[in-house]
């Protein structure tokens, strides 16, 4: 059995890159001495805040939940609000939305449930099956990523956020990376640093990612030593995703190269930093407003339009707003 190096009670954690082990005690520590730390270097938040953690009920959000919670009783200015948005995905999601709201109720925060059939009137299921009626070229994680960001900023600003955080951690943002290098999409990039906006729109909501520099392995003894880890429940649509592949093949490099998470962070890193210096080739312009809904947009119809249109799921008014734009 390996013992603490700082004092000698049972490890549960070792740190592959500095030789350190950790006893539960140490571990927390270390854990909250790492989130402040990144917190603090990329200047994520003021001492003024309505913080709204964007909340999946997977183990990584409800650690964001319950690790800010904790950290807001030290800055009084802080208010922490949770936002799950409901893709309507039968037999995964009424799961995790079980344990989300056991945990803010446990954790006393105010709390708010968003679906797509509310706001879309159609459930993710439901999309994705006019999508394969109608022989459109997406993925079901396509439809998901786009509606469910979309809902993300708008219920977030509605709610009155400030910022909203999301759990992203480090295996995440990197698995993210190499996907976007693979597709060649330069512009999702950049959405990959640590903070993002407050772009130039007044409906943009500022997003942060407090786990950026956190390894999954942490976040996840994390919740399971403040005995938040959920029932483990996966996504139907999980197996069309390349990320599970890049995920495993990542996995395998850090097994045999410790640091090679890490190293990966840095070279996105000093990629965002050039990005950014040639943001307009990237983005291609500034960013709209979408001319059918008035949402922030990178074109004049945003991507969450586009798809309600090609699924044929948008009302007529608005179908013919889009056509005209498009003519
Ligand atoms: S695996 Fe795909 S469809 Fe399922 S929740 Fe994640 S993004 Fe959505
Ligand atoms: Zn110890
Ligand atoms: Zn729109």
């Amino acid at each position: 059995m390996v013992n603490c190096s700082l004092c000698e009670k049972p490890a549960v954690y070792i740190n592959r890159i500095s030789g350190k082990a950790y006893c539960k005690k140490h571990f927390l520590e270390y854990f909250d001495k790492k989130v402040r730390r990144t917190i603090r270097k990329y200047k994520m938040f003021g001492p003024k805040e309505h913080i709204v953690i964007a909340v999946s009920g997977g183990k990584d959000s409800l650690s964001l939940l319950h690790y800010m919670v904790k950290l807001s009783k030290r800055v009084p200015r802080w208010k922490i609000s949770a936002l799950l948005i409901d893709e309507g995905i039968k037999g995964y999601r009424e799961y995790t939305k079980e344990d989300f709201i056991r945990v803010c109720k446990e954790l006393g925060v105010e709390y708010k449930i968003a679906s797509f059939k509310e706001y879309f009137g159609y459930t993710l299921d439901e999309i994705v099956m006019v999508g394969r009626e109608k022989k459109l070229p997406y993925q079901p994680c396509s439809y998901c990523g786009v509606f469910r960001r979309y809902l993300l900023n708008k219920v977030a600003r509605e709610m009155g956020a400030t910022v909203l955080a999301t759990a992203h951690n480090l295996d995440d943002i990197v698995q993210t990376f190499m996907m976007n290098i693979i597709n060649n999409n330069w512009d999702k990039i950049i959405r990959l640093a640590p903070v993002t906006g407050p772009l130039d729109h007044p409906k943009f909501v500022k997003r942060v990612k407090p786990f950026y520099e956190i390894l999954e392995k942490e976040t996840t003894l994390y919740s399971l030593l403040n005995n938040l880890y959920p029932k483990f429940v996966e996504c139907p649509y999980a197996r069309f995703n390349i990320r599970w592949m890049i995920r495993r093949q990542i996995n395998e490099l850090e097994e045999k190269y410790p640091g090679t998470k890490y190293s990966l962070l840095r070279s996105l890193l000093r990629i965002i930093s050039i990005l950014e210096k040639h943001k307009d080739e990237v983005i291609q312009g500034e960013i709209k407003t979408c001319k059918i809904c008035g949402e922030p947009s990178a074109h004049e119809v945003c991507r969450a339009c586009l798809y309600r249109y090609e699924l044929g799921i948008m009302n007529d008014e608005d179908r013919k707003k889009i056509e005209e734009v498009m003519k």
